[in-house]
């Protein structure tokens, strides 16, 4: 099954309304990606954003969801909320949250079917720890976090699984192309067991993806784009991370 290439921007939390000017250069340098183009700023930049690109080439989404549709959660945002802002995707899983805000697969799982539920599509992030590598678990805990993680429902229309080392992230250093391979290759045979679709759902890699090395991971079998961190937030580094996929 063809897969549409695509490359989702996380600004995590940077950006003011100011930084939306970067949104105004990128889609003047790509009015036209081939590819998907996803950019998730924080949740303030959400409305802004999806009113600056208009129903673009440029698709918006979330960072976070809650796992309820509404109710007393002080601080959290819905799905349903997101997608009235303009979001269509929302990263769920990031290693960031599981950290920070202690989310462990089930909550993951459960925050996906809720944003399935409001029609957003989900980017659900796995990746293992560099000790977790070291100690040579890292098929190990892709394919547990993804059994916890991913939903029944989840289809190749509304999920999109990113791999992201979690000391790859932020930290200039990425896995060989082989080791990508052989996650993405697992990831495939994984989804194979519980989804009929499964050959059609994207696989990202995510983790100090850069202009320089962009084109050649995208070249890696069954990587279909990039989540990108530090290099999204600049139209001059992100432009050509999208020309290469
Ligand atoms: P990075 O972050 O590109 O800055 O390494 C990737 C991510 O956390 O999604």
């Amino acid at each position: 099954m063809a897969r549409r290439k695509m490359a989702a921007g996380n600004w995590k939390m940077n950006g003011t309304l100011a930084a939306l000017a970067e949104v105004d250069r990128l889609l003047a340098d790509h009015p036209d990606p081939v590819s998907e183009v996803v950019l998730c700023p924080p949740a303030v930049l959400i409305h802004p954003m999806a009113g600056r690109v208009g129903g673009g080439p440029i698709a918006v989404g979330g960072q976070d969801c809650h796992d309820k549709t509404s109710g007393a959660h002080t601080g959290d945002i819905s799905a349903d909320e997101l997608r009235d802002a303009g979001a269509e995707y929302v990263i769920l899983g990031h290693s960031e949250r599981r950290t920070d805000h202690g989310e462990t697969d089930a909550l993951v799982r459960a925050k996906a079917e809720a944003a399935l539920a409001a029609g957003l599509s989900a980017i659900i992030c796995v990746g293992e720890t560099e000790a977790q590598r070291d100690a040579g678990q890292t098929l190990d805990v892709i394919a547990g976090q993804l059994a916890g993680s991913v939903p029944d429902g989840a289809t190749a229309l509304n999920t999109v699984i990113a791999y992201e080392p979690v000391w790859a992230i932020g930290t200039g250093r990425t896995p060989t192309n082989d080791q990508i391979a052989e996650v993405h290759a697992r990831i495939r045979t994984e989804l194979a067991g519980r989804f009929a679709d499964a050959d059609g759902f994207r696989l990202l890699y995510g983790g100090s993806v850069k202009p320089g090395n962009a084109a050649e991971i995208f070249a890696i079998p069954d990587v279909d784009g990039a989540l990108v961190g530090g290099a999204s937030l600049k139209a001059g580094d992100f432009g050509p991370i999208i020309a290469a996929l």
